[in-house]
C-alpha cells in the first residue's frame, strides 16, 4: 500500500514562510516534487526562470489557459499565477507527492477537481509575527506589504476550507508536522481505492475456491 503519491495544496499567508517549509521538505524526503507555477509576476531579486517560476507575460498565460495547458489559476494582487498540468501528471505518475504552493482561490478549484487532494493552511504564530517577517523580506514597497496583509484578511475567512492549519514558528517542527499529516492522508481509504479492489478480489478468490 502507500505506493501512490498525493496532489497536496500549500497555503498560507504571503510571509508564512511557505517557500522555506517547502525547501526543507524536498531536502529531507525524496518522495516529493514541488510543483513550478507561471505567472505573470515580474521576477523579485534572486528569482529564476524556471526554478521559482516560469515568468511570461500576460498573453502568453492566457494562450496557456485558453488550451488547458494549466490545471487551475488565479489573480493574485495584479497579476496571473497558475499550475502548469504536464509535470503534476508526470510526478503524480511517477508515485511522487506533488506540492503546490498556491493561494486560496486556485487551493478550492484543485479541491473541486481533484477531490482526494489534501489542503493544508500555514500560518506564523500571530499577525505581528507576520508583519515583521513581510517587512524582514526587504523585497517590496511599503505599498505591496500593505496589499499583501489586506489579502492576508481575505484569506483568513477561507481557512476552514482547508484540511489541516499548521502553525509554523518552529521550520523542523512544522517540516515534521506537514509530512506526518501527508503520511497518514496517504492511509486514507479514499486514496487507496486500487488496493482495496485488489485485496477484496482475491479475498473473493479464496472463497470461491472454498465453495
Ligand atoms: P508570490 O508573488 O509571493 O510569489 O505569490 C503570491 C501568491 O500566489 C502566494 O500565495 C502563492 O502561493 C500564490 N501562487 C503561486 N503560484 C500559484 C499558482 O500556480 N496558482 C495559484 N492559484 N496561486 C499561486
Amino acid at each position: 500500500m502507500k505506493s501512490k503519491g498525493i496532489l497536496m495544496v500549500l497555503s498560507g499567508f504571503s510571509g508564512a514562510g511557505k517557500g522555506t517549509l517547502v525547501k526543507a521538505l524536498l531536502r529531507k524526503y525524496d518522495n516529493y516534487a514541488l510543483s513550478v507555477s507561471m505567472t505573470t509576476r515580474a521576477p523579485r531579486e534572486g528569482e529564476r526562470d524556471g526554478v521559482e517560476y516560469f515568468f511570461t507575460d500576460k498573453q502568453h498565460f492566457e494562450e496557456t489557459v485558453s488550451r488547458d495547458g494549466l490545471i487551475e489559476y488565479a489573480s493574485y494582487c495584479g497579476n496571473y499565477y497558475g499550475t502548469p498540468r504536464a509535470y503534476v501528471e508526470e510526478q503524480m505518475a511517477a508515485g511522487k507527492n506533488v506540492i503546490l504552493e498556491i493561494e486560496i482561490q486556485g487551493a478550492l478549484k484543485i479541491k473541486e477537481k481533484f477531490p482526494e487532494s489534501l489542503l493544508i493552511f500555514v500560518t506564523p504564530p500571530s499577525a505581528e509575527e507576520l508583519r515583521r517577517r513581510l517587512e524582514k523580506r526587504g523585497t517590496e514597497s511599503p505599498e505591496a506589504i500593505a496589499r499583501r496583509l489586506a489579502r492576508a484578511v481575505e484569506e483568513s475567512e477561507g481557512i476552514e476550507s482547508y484540511d489541516y492549519i499548521v502553525v509554523n514558528d518552529d521550520l523542523d517542527t512544522c517540516v515534521e508536522e506537514i509530512h506526518r499529516l501527508v503520511e497518514a492522508a496517504r492511509s486514507v481509504p479514499v486514496r487507496n481505492t486500487e488496493f482495496i479492489e485488489r485485496i477484496r478480489q482475491e479475498l473473493q478468490g479464496f472463497t470461491k475456491g472454498a465453495d
